[in-house]
C-alpha cells in the first residue's frame, strides 16, 4: 500500500472539487473516482474532466500528482431508489424529515466501492466531501457514520485505510475559503465556473456563484454560501 496516495470521491460538484485540490496539496499521488448511478442529469459527471484539466494546469506540481480517473457504473443504485436525484420525483421533505433527494445508503455504497478500488490500486487514503454542517441532513454524511465506515472497512478488508473528510465541519462559505487558501482566486474561479451543484442540471444560466437554476435547494445553498464567503472577505 502506498502511504502517500489518495483516492478522491469526485462527483464534479463544489465540495468534491475542493476535496480534489485539498488532496493534491497533501498527497504525492491522487486518483479520482466518479459514479454513474442513473442521475437524472449527467451534468456533474461531464464537469469532472474540465475540473481535473483545470487543476492540473493551475499548478504544475498538482498536474504531476494527478493520476487516473475512474468511473464506476452503479445503475443498480438508481434502480432501487425512487428519489428526486434519479427520477422525476419533486424535491420535497419526506415525513421522516429527510429530503426526497436522499438516496438511501448512497455514501455507504460509494465509500465501499471506493475502498474496493483503493485496495486493488494500493491506495491508503480515501477522501470524500461529505459534510454535516449545513447540508440537507443526510445521515450518511455524518462524522460518526464515516468513522464507523472506516472501522468496518479496515476490519472487513484487513487493511489500514484512512478516510478523510476535509469539509465535515465547514459550511459552504468556509468551503470557498478553503479553496482560496489552497489555490487562491484562480482555484475559486475554476470551481465557480466548472463545478456543478444544481439538482435540475441547469448549465445555461450564469450567476455570481456559478451555473444553475437558482431556485432548487442545491442552488440556494450554493448562492447563500457564496454570498457569505464574499461578505467575510469584505469584513
Ligand atoms: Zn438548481
Amino acid at each position: 500500500m502506498n502511504p502517500n496516495s489518495a483516492l478522491v470521491l469526485f462527483s464534479g460538484g463544489q465540495d468534491s472539487a475542493t476535496c480534489l485540490a485539498w488532496a493534491l496539496d497533501r498527497f504525492a499521488q491522487v486518483e479520482t473516482l466518479g459514479f454513474d448511478y442513473g442521475q437524472r442529469h449527467g451534468v456533474e459527471l461531464s464537469c469532472r474532466a474540465a475540473l481535473r484539466k483545470g487543476m492540473a494546469s493551475l499548478q504544475p506540481k498538482w498536474g504531476a500528482k494527478l493520476g487516473e480517473d475512474h468511473t464506476l457504473p452503479l445503475q443498480t443504485l438508481g434502480a432501487i431508489s425512487q428519489t428526486a436525484l434519479t427520477s422525476d420525483v419533486a424535491i420535497t421533505m419526506n415525513a421522516n424529515g429527510l429530503p426526497s433527494t436522499f438516496v438511501p445508503g448512497r455514501n455507504l455504497i460509494f465509500i465501499s466501492f471506493a475502498a474496493a478500488l483503493a485496495y486493488r490500486r494500493g491506495i491508503k487514503h480515501i477522501v470524500t466531501g461529505v459534510c454535516e454542517t449545513d447540508y440537507s441532513g443526510y445521515p450518511d454524511c455524518r462524522d460518526d457514520t464515516i468513522k464507523a465506515m472506516q472501522v468496518a472497512l479496515n476490519l472487513g478488508m484487513e487493511t489500514r485505510f484512512v478516510l478523510h473528510t476535509p469539509l465535515m465541519f465547514r459550511d459552504k462559505a468556509a468551503t470557498w475559503e478553503l479553496a482560496e487558501a489552497l489555490g487562491g482566486a484562480p482555484l475559486v474561479n475554476l470551481i465557480l465556473r466548472e463545478s456543478h451543484s444544481c439538482y435540475l442540471g441547469v448549465r445555461d444560466i450564469e450567476h455570481e456563484w456559478g451555473y444553475g437554476c437558482g431556485t432548487c435547494p442545491a442552488c440556494e445553498l450554493r448562492a447563500k454560501g457564496f454570498a457569505r464567503y464574499l461578505d467575510s472577505r469584505k469584513g
